[in-house]
């Protein structure tokens, strides 16, 4: 297969998968369409790990490493807005993050290597559920996927439509941020609004909880960590002439090490237990881990950026990148196995750029080769090829 065709084929099944998107673990016609494609480049193929995720082996030789390549299948529920002609024919749900592109990658580092059999050992090519709500990684891993097929170390990509187009950017150690929610509830005791003695205000106690926990970045976090605490939604059963009795609030924290993540979850505790009692009030504090922080081994990311060099050249690599307060499935896998989780530039110039989960967004059809070449890479520096 030449250039060309390559790029062609990548452009159809980006197309494809971006027409028919599906939400996490709903991803049936996706899983089918990219196991037919494996299968048709004679991979042996393996489906409903977790749910609907797939995995594909291609062997080489009689090396003994194994490689993991890993891409995301999952949409979001949002409604396409651009009018693309393989615009998303799932009303509600659109290829917003771009996995569309990342299975098409995945799908041509594939296409790639069983074309080369450029290395001696076994690529697993990875094709998880449910990334969006943190929850496909695990299912994969507790239906055994580590067990049944193992791997030496594993790397994933996203694609990144604010850095450059075509650059490849990672870092050693955190490159993504762990994500926590939390809601605490406040049980006081409503009252007339006219006589607040009467009764324990909860809005009151909450909005002094909403102010200290603002400290715990500010005091309790070492300034060379990085850390958010943000509150983002505050209810009230009350109405405009009633103290309300009850006050819920939530939102989500950030960190990039367990160690901060551990410090703000208990931190967050005890002022908010620490004012409630303070106040008379009852306060039940609810803490729950979404995601884990992404955090790149060293060899693997040398690895990494030695593929991105030989790909897309110096110039165009980063090996030093700025960590993002973003969160990623990715992590999960990585807190199992060694590994690289890379950014892939996507920003066209002197075009607006249009975030990712905004329902504008499309992926960048002209990064698909560069992605699939470096994961191709990336076998053949760890595998030995020649
Ligand atoms: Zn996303
Ligand atoms: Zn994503």
């Amino acid at each position: 297969m030449n250039n060309f065709d390559l790029k062609q084929q990548l452009v159809e099944w980006r197309h494809h998968l971006h027409k028919y998107p599906e939400t996490a673990f709903e991803e049936v016609k996706t899983s089918a369409y990219i196991a037919q494609e494996l299968k048709n480049m004679g991979l042996d193929v393996h489906e409903n790990i977790g749910g609907t995720g797939v995995v594909a082996n291609l062997v080489v030789g009689d090396g003994k490493g194994v490689i993991g390549l890993r891409a995301d299948m999952d949409a979001l529920n949002l409604t396409e807005v651009k009018e693309l002609s393989y615009r998303s024919l799932h009303q509600g749900k659109m290829h917003a993050c771009g996995h569309d592109g990342h299975m098409t990658t995945l799908l041509g580092a594939a296409k790639l290597l069983s074309a080369t059999k450029n290395f001696n050992g076994t690529v697993r090519f990875i094709f998880q559920p449910a990334e969006e709500i943190g929850k496909g990684a695990i299912a994969m891993m507790e239906d055994q996927l580590f067990e049944r097929f193992p791997v030496d170390e594993i790397y994933g990509l996203h694609n990144m439509p604010g850095l450059p187009v075509g650059t490849i950017q990672t870092r050693p150690g955190p490159i993504m941020a762990s994500e926590d929610n939390f809601v605490i509830r406040i049980k006081g005791k409503g009252c007339h609004a006219s006589s607040p003695h009467m009764g324990i205000d909860p809005l009151v106690i909450a909005a002094e909880i909403i102010l200290a926990l603002q400290t715990i970045v500010a005091r309790n976090v070492n300034p060379n960590d990085t850390a958010v605490v943000s509150c983002t939604e505050i209810h009230t059963d009350g109405i405009r002439n009633a103290i309300p009795s009850n006050v819920e609030i939530k939102g989500d924290t950030r960190s990039f090490t367990p160690e901060v993540q551990k410090l703000l979850e208990e931190r967050m505790r005890s002022i908010c237990e620490g004012i409630c009692a303070m106040h008379g009030a009852e306060c039940e504090f609810e803490y729950t881990h979404e995601f884990s922080p992404t955090i790149n081994e060293a060899s693997c990311t040398e690895a990494a950026i030695e593929a991105a060099k030989n790909i897309v050249g110096n110039d165009k690599t980063n090996g030093n990148c700025e960590p993002f307060m973003a969160s990623e499935d990715f992590a999960k896998f990585l807190e199992k196995v060694p590994g690289c989780f890379v950014f892939l530039g996507g920003k066209v110039e002197n075009e607006e750029i249009i975030p990712l989960h905004n329902a504008l967004y499309d992926y960048n059809d002209s990064i698909l080769e560069t992605g699939a070449e470096f994961f191709a890479e990336v076998v053949k520096l760890r595998l030995g090829g020649n």
